[in-house]
């Protein structure tokens, strides 16, 4: 498996201070499946080691300097991930039953290419497609309710 980035490095190579906590927090995000809340990212700290609005300042930092991303849901809840090669442009799916935000698979090249030409004459930065719906779980579960 591909080594992933080195937390402390990305860190210092953008200017952010490095602090223990940031580093655990960075690899976490790196290394589990996202997104992630900010609350969910706090509960994987060690106790004690930064509080939560240390947490979303440090994360809206992270999202400023384009080394993650914010994908923000219906309720408004903000969900973050990697953005660094490890992790590239990918569309996200949210349920609108249970409310959890999905990573979907990459976009083709091709499609990625096509989704770029909306931005024909503007400068595109960043890229957030959301598709909502009823999540894989939550089918399933409607099924099960269907048939008692
Ligand atoms: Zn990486
Ligand atoms: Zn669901
Ligand atoms: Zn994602």
């Amino acid at each position: 498996m591909e080594s992933l980035c080195d937390a402390a490095k990305v860190l210092k190579s953008n200017g952010v201070r490095v602090t223990p906590a940031r580093v655990v927090l960075l690899e976490a995000l790196h290394s589990r499946r996202g997104p992630f809340t900010a609350q969910e990212l706090h509960a994987n700290l060690p106790a004690r080691s930064a509080d939560l609005v240390t947490v979303y300042r440090f994360l809206a930092r992270l999202v400023k300097a384009s080394l993650a991303r914010e994908i923000v849901g219906s309720d408004g809840v903000a969900y973050y991930e990697m953005a660094c090669a490890h992790n590239p442009v990918h569309p996200h799916f949210e349920c609108l039953s249970c409310g959890r935000l999905f990573c979907l698979p990459l976009f083709r090249e091709e499609d990625s290419a096509r989704v770029l030409d909306y931005g024909t004459g503007h400068r595109v930065e960043s890229v957030s497609v959301v598709f909502r719906g009823t999540c894989a779980a939550c089918l399933a579960n409607e099924l099960e309710e269907g048939k008692k």
